[in-house]
């Protein structure tokens, strides 16, 4: 069969052009394709087009819910013409049965043991409705439904096909080393996708992957330290510092960057681990802060990933201690916060800022998006608080979908988008590039750290003109 793999996007996306990732999902699948097939590629983030008229039996689309809108208008034109349309990604986890109504079938969960079965079928012209692969109730599903009811291990995985997608195009490339999170943060349905209990890609094969790597990657993981609150913790401890050791020991160096919370430094081995990862070349860390108040750390849940034992145990002064023991290792900190938590109000976003400018560390402050799948979503659509008026493409930055109980719409969208472009202002950049710099003295640092704050002050720049032109 003729299979093309897309990746849609919406024009309004605040990193879009400045900070591209190659998108495992694509390259991922495309491995996982028998040779017999023919893929293609098509990553409209980058800038690609659909061709409707050319000849393909097959289309999968990946659907984020921000992308929603712009999957089904593809996947409908695709079966308008009478092609095989799979829809899979964490939107159609959360909401299989809309998907459904766009698509041929629809894959929920992980892709590594359904993706053959669906081509299979797809060839013999009896697909099934639902392709589920993890331990869900199907029952509710409407239509015939194949499950696998075990997550795929990650032994053995195939090498993903970046040799699919233009070379040079991307200006990270990126990997994954583990599967699965603990924490169940409130607003995130990670947990629920993938599992709590960690799955791990074998070493050795880790290590050849990484070998193959553009000099500067992302580790999509969602922690790159381990989670520190595991009963498996010592098991799992082990595996990252003999990753990193043997990933600190690779020549030529790779630089990389991954998402990890700060209490690796709160005990020994975490901090063994930091160590070795900044030899093996981490040189930035997105953190899921999310916020500086213990009520905020409440009701998002991120108390947990976060290590104290309880919110109320939640302390502003070690978390910048924390931040700066790991900047003091070279690594630049982007710290990922969410206001409109019910306490918040309009100052919360400037003082979260102030925040990020006191532990110069990089500010990415957004405003609460219920994403479909998580707890906050379905709380908040039983309390009646989701606008459920708005299409999906506003659930991806630069709107607000539900009711705050103390800010309006537009207090929100404001404050959000004045903070974002102060954060960004020349004396700001200039002040965190310099810091990051004391700590890690290297030109590629240097030049890495100010032209991608660049990037962003001028997205965040032109996503600032739309909301004031909206308002
Ligand atoms: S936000 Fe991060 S730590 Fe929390 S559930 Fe999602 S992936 Fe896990």
């Amino acid at each position: 069969m003729k299979i093309t793999v897309i990746f849609p996007a919406r024009d309004l996306e605040p990193t879009k052009a400045t900070v591209s990732v190659m998108p495992p999902s694509l390259t991922l699948l495309a491995a996982l394709t028998p040779d017999k097939h023919e893929v293609t590629l098509v990553d409209m983030f980058m800038g690609d087009q659909v061709e409707y008229e050319s000849e393909v039996d097959l289309v999968a689309i990946t659907v984020r819910t921000p992308l929603a809108v712009a999957a089904y208008e593809i996947a409908d034109e695709f079966l308008k013409r009478e092609k095989k349309v799979i829809l899979g990604g964490p939107h159609t986890f959360a909401l299989p049965e809309e998907a459904k109504s766009h698509a041929s079938a629809v894959a929920i969960g992980e892709g590594e043991k359904l993706w053959p079965i669906i081509l299979k079928d797809a060839e013999q012209d009896k697909l099934k409705d639902f392709y589920v692969c993890g331990p869900y109730p199907v029952e509710g599903l409407k239509g015939t439904v194949h499950h696998e009811k075990e997550r795929p291990s990650l032994e053995g995985l195939p090498m993903m096909r970046r040799d699919l997608l233009p070379k040079k195009r991307y200006f990270m490339d990126s990997m994954f080393t583990t599967r699965g999170c603990p924490n169940h943060c409130r607003f995130c349905p990670v947990t629920d996708i993938f599992g709590s209990k960690i799955r791990h890609r074998p070493i050795d094969e880790v290590v050849a992957e990484v070998a193959t790597l553009a000099k500067l990657y992302f580790n999509v993981d969602d922690s790159v330290f381990g989670h520190p609150q595991i009963k498996d913790r010592p098991v799992e401890n082990q595996y990252y510092l003999d990753l990193y050791k043997e990933l600190a020991g690779l020549r030529p160096k790779h630089l990389w960057g991954g998402a990890g919370g700060l209490s690796a430094v709160n005990y020994k081995d975490g901090r063994k681990i930091l160590e070795l990862a900044a030899e093996s070349g981490l040189s930035a860390v997105a953190a899921g802060l999310e916020s500086i108040s213990s009520k905020g750390q409440k009701q998002s849940g991120a108390w947990r990933k976060l290590h104290y034992t309880s919110p109320d145990t939640f302390d502003l002064r070690k978390m910048k201690e924390n931040i700066r023991t790991i900047q003091d290792l070279g690594i630049v900190i982007m710290g990922f916060f969410i206001i409109g938590w019910d306490e918040d109000t309009g100052e919360t976003y400037y003082r979260t800022l102030d925040f990020c400018d006191e532990c110069n560390i990089i500010p990415f402050i957004f405003t609460l998006t219920p994403m479909p799948g998580s707890q906050i979503y379905q709380e908040y659509l039983e309390q009646g608080r989701i606008l459920t008026d708005r299409p999906w493409d506003h659930y991806g930055g630069g709107y607000v979908v539900f009711k705050h109980p103390l800010m309006s719409e537009n207090e929100m969208l404001e404050a959000n988008s004045e903070v974002m472009r102060q954060g960004y202002s020349m004396g700001r950049i200039s002040k965190r590039t310099l810091h990051a710099v004391t700590r890690r003295l290297s030109l590629y640092v240097l030049t890495t750290s100010f032209f991608t704050q660049l990037g962003l002050r001028k997205a965040y720049r032109q996503l600032h003109e739309q909301i004031q032109a909206r308002s």
